[in-house]
C-alpha cells in the first residue's frame, strides 16, 4: 500500500466510527443475503461517551441529542405535540448546602468584587485566616477549593453527592403532594389529574459537590399530550415546587463521626417560571452540563480498582481529600448501600448525569436508532450481521494511521465552538456561589 493508500484508508476508518476519538472493535458473524452463507467482519462502532473530555466527537451528538430531547419536550417535535408548549413548566437550580468556605467568584456584578471580603483579621481554629482578598480569575485553580482544608467536612460532603438522588426523588413526591392539595386531591386521585413530567442534568461545582438544573412539566395524566386542569397554572406549579425544595430530607446515615444527618438542599437554589422564548436557552443550557465530566483530573475517569493513591497523584489536594474520604467511608458498615468505593471518583455521587422521566419526549436510544438508520440507508449499506452474533475484540482503529487521525480530530473538535448555542437560560442565572 502506498503512503496515499493508508492514509485514505485510515479517513474511512475514521468515518465509519463517526470520527470517535476511540472506537470499539467488535466481531461479527455475517449471512450472504442470497446465498444464507455464513462468513465474519470485524468493525468499529463509536464508543459513544457522554463526557467532552473522553471522545469530543460522541459528546458533541450527545449533546444534541440532549438538547433535542429536552427541547421537545418544552415546544413539540420528534414525537411530542406542539400543544405541550401550553403547559406550565419550571425551571430550577438545586445546590448543596455549604460544606465549609471555598473560594470563588462572588456572584456579583461589581467588577472589583473579592473572594471574600472581612473587615475584621479573623482565623479559623487551625490558624488560617477567614478572609481572600483576591479577585480569582476564572481559570484560577484555587476556585472551589477549601479556605482551610481542615474546617472543610468533606465527609459530609461525599454522603450528600451519595444522597442526593434520593433526595431528588423526595423533592418530586413532596412536589406532587403540595399541588395535588391546592387542588383538594387525595394521593390516589392526584394521578387521575396530573403527573409531573421532568428532565434533569447533574453538574459537578468546583467544590466537588453536585447541583441539578431541573425542567419540571405539568401534564394530565396521559403526559406530553394531555393538558393540566386549568387550575395547575404556572404560580401554583412554582408555589408547589417551591415548598417541595424547602421542605424534602432524607436521613445520612453518617452515624458517630458527625457530619450532616440530615440531607436538604442549599440556600443557593432558583426557582423560575419558563417562558416560550425560553424553550432553546434552557434546551442548550441543560445539553452543555450533560457532557461535562465530574473533574479534569485524568486519573478520576473510570472507577478506581484500589487504593485511590495512585490515581491522585497529579490531582489538587481539594479533589484527592474528597475521593479520599469517600474510600475511607466507603468500608463502613452503616454507609454500605451508599457504595462509596464505586463512586470514590465521582466523589460520592452514584447516579446519571441525564436523566428524564418516562413521558418528558423521546429517548436518547430513538434518537441514536434514527441516526442509524439514517447513515445505513445514505451509505445504501444492508444489515447483514447475523444477530447476537457480535464479540468484543478490543479498543481503537484497527490502523495507527487511524488513531492518529482521530486523535488530531478530537483535538480540533474540542477547540473549536460549539454547534449548539450555549448561552444562559436567563439574565441572572449566573452560577451560583462556590462554582
Ligand atoms: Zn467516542
Ligand atoms: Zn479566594
Ligand atoms: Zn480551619
Amino acid at each position: 500500500m502506498t503512503s496515499g493508500d493508508r492514509r485514505r484508508t485510515a479517513a474511512d476508518e475514521v468515518a465509519g466510527a463517526a470520527c470517535c476519538r476511540r472506537p470499539v472493535r467488535l466481531w461479527g458473524t455475517t449471512v450472504e443475503p442470497g446465498t444464507g452463507e455464513l462468513g465474519g467482519r470485524r468493525f468499529l462502532v463509536a464508543c459513544k461517551d457522554r463526557r467532552a473530555l473522553l471522545c469530543p466527537a460522541c459528546a458533541q451528538r450527545y449533546q444534541a441529542d440532549a438538547f433535542h430531547l429536552v427541547v421537545s419536550g418544552l415546544r413539540g417535535g420528534k414525537g411530542v405535540p406542539a400543544s405541550v408548549a401550553g403547559h406550565p413548566a419550571c425551571f430550577l437550580t438545586l445546590t448543596a448546602p455549604s460544606f465549609g468556605p471555598v473560594h470563588s467568584r462572588p456572584a456579583t456584578e461589581k467588577k472589583d468584587a473579592v473572594c471574600r471580603p472581612r473587615r475584621d483579621a479573623s482565623r479559623c481554629a487551625h490558624g488560617v485566616a477567614r478572609s481572600c482578598k483576591v479577585r480569582h480569575e476564572p481559570g484560577d485553580p484555587r476556585l472551589g477549593t477549601a479556605l482551610c482544608a481542615r474546617c472543610f467536612d468533606y465527609e459530609g460532603a461525599v454522603v450528600w453527592n451519595a444522597r442526593v438522588s434520593l433526595l431528588w426523588q423526595r423533592t418530586s413526591v413532596l412536589m406532587r403532594r403540595a399541588v395535588a392539595a391546592v387542588g383538594g386531591l387525595t394521593a390516589r386521585q392526584q394521578a387521575e389529574v396530573f403527573r409531573f413530567s421532568y428532565v434533569k442534568v447533574v453538574e459537578f461545582q468546583r467544590r466537588g459537590l453536585v447541583h441539578l438544573h431541573v425542567v419540571v412539566r405539568a401534564d394530565g395524566p396521559e403526559g406530553s399530550g394531555d393538558p393540566p386542569p386549568a387550575w395547575l397554572d404556572g404560580p401554583t406549579l412554582l408555589a408547589g415546587v417551591e415548598e417541595a425544595v424547602a421542605r424534602a430530607n432524607v436521613p445520612a446515615p453518617l452515624g458517630e463521626s458527625g457530619g450532616t444527618a440530615v440531607v436538604r438542599w442549599g440556600e443557593e437554589r432558583t426557582a423560575r417560571l419558563l417562558a416560550d422564548d425560553d424553550h432553546d436557552a434552557v434546551a442548550s443550557y441543560l445539553a452543555k452540563y450533560a457532557v461535562k465530566a465530574a473533574t479534569e483530573e485524568p486519573g478520576l475517569v473510570h472507577r478506581l480498582d484500589g487504593d485511590p493513591g495512585r490515581a491522585l497523584r497529579r490531582a489538587d489536594p481539594h479533589t484527592a481529600a474528597l475521593v479520599e474520604a469517600a474510600w475511607r467511608l466507603g468500608v463502613r458498615p452503616e454507609l454500605s448501600s451508599l457504595r462509596l468505593r464505586a463512586h470514590a471518583h465521582t466523589f460520592g455521587y452514584g447516579g446519571h448525569f441525564a436523566t428524564k422521566s418516562r413521558l418528558w419526549s423521546t429517548t436518547f436510544g430513538a434518537l441514536r436508532a434514527a441516526r442509524a438508520r439514517h447513515a445505513r440507508e445514505a451509505a445504501g449499506a444492508s444489515d447483514d450481521f447475523l444477530e447476537g452474533s457480535f464479540s468484543y475484540l478490543g479498543r481503537g482503529y484497527f490502523s495507527p494511521e487511524a488513531d492518529g487521525l482521530a486523535e488530531v480530530l478530537a483535538e480540533a473538535i474540542a477547540t473549536r465552538p460549539r454547534r449548539v448555542p450555549a448561552t444562559s437560560p436567563s439574565p441572572s442565572s449566573r452560577g451560583p456561589y462556590g462554582r
